[in-house]
């Protein structure tokens, strides 16, 4: 017999899209195939025991949704603590409080009421701020004002983006609360935490019952491993998966460097960030304080932002005009290809948060399956 065809679904990539997909179409009865290049399942929320320490070896995850429904789906799979992210940032050798509220502006001008605050970041979106914000810049001064963009926004985001403020898309800032309360929850979700046994429990629990084979990189052997499956749900870049043939997408690549101390508590803190362009790193991450550890030694990882090539992990979309046009190019490519389901961050081109991915794949595993 020539190639059988033993599975519904071959599902390309291990990561939240994939695992959340072959959980729901392995309950709906369909034999999946979860492929992934990586040695390990996860995607880029595999964490990495280091002696008790769950390191997030991808960068930072922490979850957050307003959606109940999502919020209980993955406590199906494990409990979840009471970690409220509340980071700080460093500038200018002063520290403070993130997302930007009363805490913050005290520590900016030594004002200690919404009144006061209002009325210099008033008087400062007067003075910088535009109507129809066309870039980052613009945005960030039309919604901060000055002060606060020169202090904690300008050079983190540009190293970040490694593209000036005024040559980025306003939306991504959009993402930062502003409040005039002294409350450092970063965000405005209803529901947030931090798996108790780290996100791993989580895949794991997706990805019960489904047959996975890791180290396998799909485009070496892509038509013997189309030929397993009547259907493939691909997670990759969508650009990759056409060999380029538009042109190539940007991303942003990240550069992690994980090390470990002999020491219990190396900065209050699970994330610090750097503001200033004299650090190369954007944040430092003390795994630890996500899970209120009490070893006696820590681990911390630097988060240094990149340069995507294609031998590079993609971490980021870059979601301005050029490149979104072009993928609308691919979508359509993507749409003719009716055994091809593509989802996630990357097989969509979108700054997808973890709830946002599992949403689109609970959407599409609907549809598809019913
Ligand atoms: N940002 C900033 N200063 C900060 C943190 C974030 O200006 O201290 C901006 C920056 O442009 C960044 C965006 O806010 O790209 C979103 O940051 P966040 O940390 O929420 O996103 P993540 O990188 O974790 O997806």
């Amino acid at each position: 017999m020539n190639n059988p065809v033993e599975y519904d679904y071959l599902i390309v990539g291990a990561g939240l899209y994939g695992s959340v997909f072959a959980h729901e179409a392995t309950k709906a009865g369909k034999r999946c195939l979860v492929i992934d290049k990586r040695d390990h399942i996860g995607g880029n929320v595999y964490c990495e025991n280091n002696d008790g320490i769950n390191v997030h070896k991808y960068g930072a995850h922490i979850f957050h949704t307003n959606d109940k429904t999502i919020w209980d789906y993955v406590n199906q799979f494990a409990e979840f603590n009471n970690y409220v992210n509340s980071p700080v940032s460093i500038s200018k050798g002063k520290l403070y409080n993130l997302p930007f509220n009363m805490n913050t502006f005290n520590q900016l001008w030594g004002v200690m009421t919404p009144a006061e605050a209002k009325e210099i970041i008033d008087e400062q979106i007067a003075t910088y701020g535009v109507k129809q914000p066309k870039n980052l810049e613009e945005q960030a001064l039309s919604l901060i004002g000055k002060d606060v963009y020169e202090t904690l926004i300008k050079e983190y985001t540009e190293k970040q983006w490694g593209r000036k403020a005024t040559e980025l898309p306003a939306f991504i800032i959009k993402r930062l609360p502003v409040r005039y309360t002294f409350n450092n929850n970063y965000f405005n979700d209803k529901y947030q935490g931090i798996p108790i046994g780290g996100y791993n429990k989580i895949i794991e629990g997706l990805l019960a019952g489904v047959d996975v084979k890791l180290g396998i990189d799909f485009f070496v052997n892509k038509d013997e491993l189309v030929g397993l499956a009547k259907k493939v749900v691909f997670t990759g870049k969508i650009d990759e998966y056409f060999d380029y043939e538009l042109g190539e997408l940007e991303y942003r690549s990240l550069r992690f460097e994980h090390e470990t101390l002999a020491t219990d508590n190396f900065q209050g803190n699970a994330v610090v960030n750097y503001n200033d362009s004299k650090y190369a790193y954007t944040r430092i991450i003390e795994h630890k304080h996500f899970e209120f550890g009490k070893q006696n030694h820590t681990v911390v990882t630097r988060e240094y932002p990149e340069q995507w090539s294609r031998d590079k992990e993609a971490y980021y979309p870059i979601n301005d005009e050029k490149n979104g046009s072009l993928y609308q190019a691919y979508k359509k490519l993507a749409i003719a290809k009716e055994h091809v389901i593509f989802g996630g961050r990357l097989a969509e081109y979108r700054y997808y948060d973890m709830h946002q991915v599992i949403g689109a794949a609970l959407a599409k595993s609907k549809k598809e399956l019913t």
